[in-house]
C-alpha cells in the first residue's frame, strides 16, 4: 500500500529530476544555437523560467518532509533523450532541437497535469498552486515551439540552400 503523499512526494522529486534535464539541455542548445536569435531568445526565457520551477519544487518537496539530495534515476531515464538534444551535430540539428523541445514541454505539461491531481486528491492545495502555475509556464513553451516550428523550419532550409550560410545552428 502506498498513501497519496508518497506518491506525491515521488512525483515531485521526479518533476525535479525532470526540470534538472530540461535546464542541462536547454542550456546546451542556447549556447550552441547562433544563427536563430528569436529561438535563442525564447529558450533563454525559459532556462531562467526552469530554474524558478526546481526552486518551487524543491520548496514542495521539502515543505512534505521530503528532500532532492536522494533523487530517483529519472535523470537517467531522460539522458537518451537529453544526448539526443544536447550532442546534437545533425546538419539539421536547430529542426530536430525544436521537435525535441515540443516533445520534452508536453513530457512536463502531462508530469504537471497528473501532479495537480495528486496533489488536489493530497490536500495540498499550496503545492496543486505551485503546479498550476509551472504547468502556465510549459504550456506557452510548448505552444511557443509549435507556432514557431514552421517558421524555423523555413529559415533552416533557406540557409541550407545558401552556399554562403550556415544552416544547422
Ligand atoms: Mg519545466
Ligand atoms: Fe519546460
Amino acid at each position: 500500500m502506498t498513501l497519496p503523499n508518497e506518491h506525491l512526494l515521488d512525483w515531485l522529486r521526479d518533476a525535479h529530476a525532470m526540470e534538472q534535464q530540461a535546464e542541462k539541455m536547454l542550456t546546451a542548445q542556447a549556447e550552441r544555437l547562433e544563427h536563430y536569435p528569436e529561438l535563442r531568445e525564447r529558450i533563454e526565457q525559459h532556462i531562467t523560467e526552469t530554474e524558478g520551477q526546481q526552486r518551487l519544487l524543491v520548496e514542495c518537496i521539502e515543505r512534505l518532509g521530503g528532500t532532492t539530495s536522494t533523487l530517483k534515476d529519472l535523470a537517467g531515464k531522460l539522458m537518451a533523450f537529453g544526448q539526443a538534444v544536447g550532442g546534437m551535430t545533425m546538419s539539421d540539428e536547430v529542426v530536430k532541437g525544436a521537435m525535441a523541445g515540443y516533445v520534452f514541454e508536453n513530457l512536463e505539461i502531462a508530469s504537471y497535469t497528473v501532479l495537480i491531481e495528486a496533489a488536489t486528491h493530497a490536500g495540498d492545495t499550496v503545492t496543486a498552486d505551485a503546479c498550476r502555475s509551472i504547468l502556465k509556464e510549459e504550456i506557452a513553451m510548448a505552444d511557443w515551439l509549435k507556432d514557431h516550428l514552421p517558421q524555423i523550419t523555413h529559415a533552416f532550409l533557406q540557409r541550407s540552400a545558401d552556399p554562403d550560410q550556415e544552416a544547422k545552428r
